[in-house]
């Protein structure tokens, strides 16, 4: 059973006793690194995550920015104001903190002490044989990524999720790894102290990540993304020029949407069957032009991102409303915490 499946299992369970839908509430975890604004690859996380606490499930969401501090350490004067902007930008995509807790990792000290703690149920071969470690190592090759914290993250990732006792974890498949460390280290310290900590499952994105507008990895490094907040002029801007499957060079070339980078935003964002159709065979039978075939990706980018520049031109005077807001979550998500570290203490027969 693949996860998306296990999570529909979970979530979507129908009351046979006839009193109706009764979808089992799951503890739902996940967060985004403060190292910048938000991206559309970074919405359509935000949308599943709508899409669970919309569900009826106990979500918590948060800013990673200790996570952000093991590759951009050079940057963390930033973090305070991008913090703010990533929240603003998870309330204006839907988040709502009157049933979901928002907040940000560094205000809840717990994360560090479990951190600790699990950082010593996991060798040191273990994390330096994690694909991602690598992977990422070569990604980013102009960053110091040499330090312990880095190849440490996976097991502050760990804490994050554990801390809540969460169920669900919405990821992009690379970080299913990471999942699976969790679960190795909750089985871990389940067996060697008490039961305290689910397994959590993740819950897979449908859409595959998107690449950048020149084809390449989305990357800040290559400036090829297009971020939730830019309006509508912007937006055109960054579309019209992504590139297309060279084969079509001149508009009476067929050519193949799955060599396009723009067949994979229209994956995400055009949801009518008929215009989706419409891509690929004008594309193929070379019926339309590149630009007819990005003009239909804004129309519908444009009409599902409105109400989220709306809401966006809505907070960008209320900074102290947007604080207030995370304190609240911080405090929440402190309250969820500790009571977490007291059952780990105990299982751990500590007085710390
Ligand atoms: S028609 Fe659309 S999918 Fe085909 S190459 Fe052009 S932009 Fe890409």
């Amino acid at each position: 059973m693949g996860s998306e499946d296990v999570y529909n299992a979970i979530i979507h369970k129908v009351d046979r006793s006839g009193t109706g839908d009764v979808r089992k509430k799951m503890r739902i975890l996940s967060g985004m690194r403060s190292t910048g604004r938000l991206h559309l690859g970074n919405y359509i996380t935000l949308e599943k995550w709508k899409e669970l606490q919309d569900a009826g499930n106990d979500c918590f969401y948060f800013v990673a920015d200790w996570h952000a501090l093991t590759s951009h350490k050079e940057s963390v004067s930033d973090f305070e104001l991008w913090t703010l902007e990533i929240v603003k930008t998870y309330l204006s995509c839907g988040l709502d903190p009157n049933r979901t807790v928002i907040f940000v990792q560094s205000a809840i000290k717990e994360h560090a002490e479990l951190f600790l703690l699990l950082s010593n149920l996991v060798s040191v071969s273990r994390l330096q044989r994690m694909p991602t470690y690598k992977e990422q190592k070569d990604e980013m090759s102009d960053r110091d990524l040499s330090s312990a914290g880095f190849m440490l993250y996976p097991v502050l990732q760990a804490a994050d999720v554990l801390m809540y006792r969460a169920q669900g974890v919405p990821i992009g498949e690379d970080q299913v790894y990471h999942i699976e460390l969790t679960r190795e280290i909750a089985r871990r310290f389940n067996t060697v102290f008490d039961e305290v900590f689910p397994e959590p499952e993740p819950i897979l994105s449908k859409f595959p990540k998107l690449p950048g507008t020149d084809g390449r990895k989305m990357s800040k490094s290559y400036d090829n993304f297009i971020l939730v907040e830019n309006d509508a002029n912007s937006l055109w801007k960054k579309l019209a020029p992504m590139v297309t499957d060279p084969a079509r060079k001149r508009r009476n070339d067929p050519g193949d949407p799955e060599k396009c980078p723009v067949w994979d935003y229209h994956k995400a964002f055009t949801i009518e069957q008929d215009q989706q159709n419409w891509v690929v065979d004008g594309c193929k039978q070379a019926l339309i032009g590149c630009l007819d075939c990005k003009r239909l990706l804004f129309d519908n980018l444009e009409k599902r991102l409105n109400p989220v520049w709306e809401r966006m031109s809505s907070y960008r005077e209320c900074n102290d409303t947007v604080r207030k807001t995370i304190e609240e979550g911080n405090e929440k998500a402190r309250l969820s915490a500790q009571e977490t570290m007291k059952m780990v203490k105990s299982a751990m027969s500590t007085r710390w």
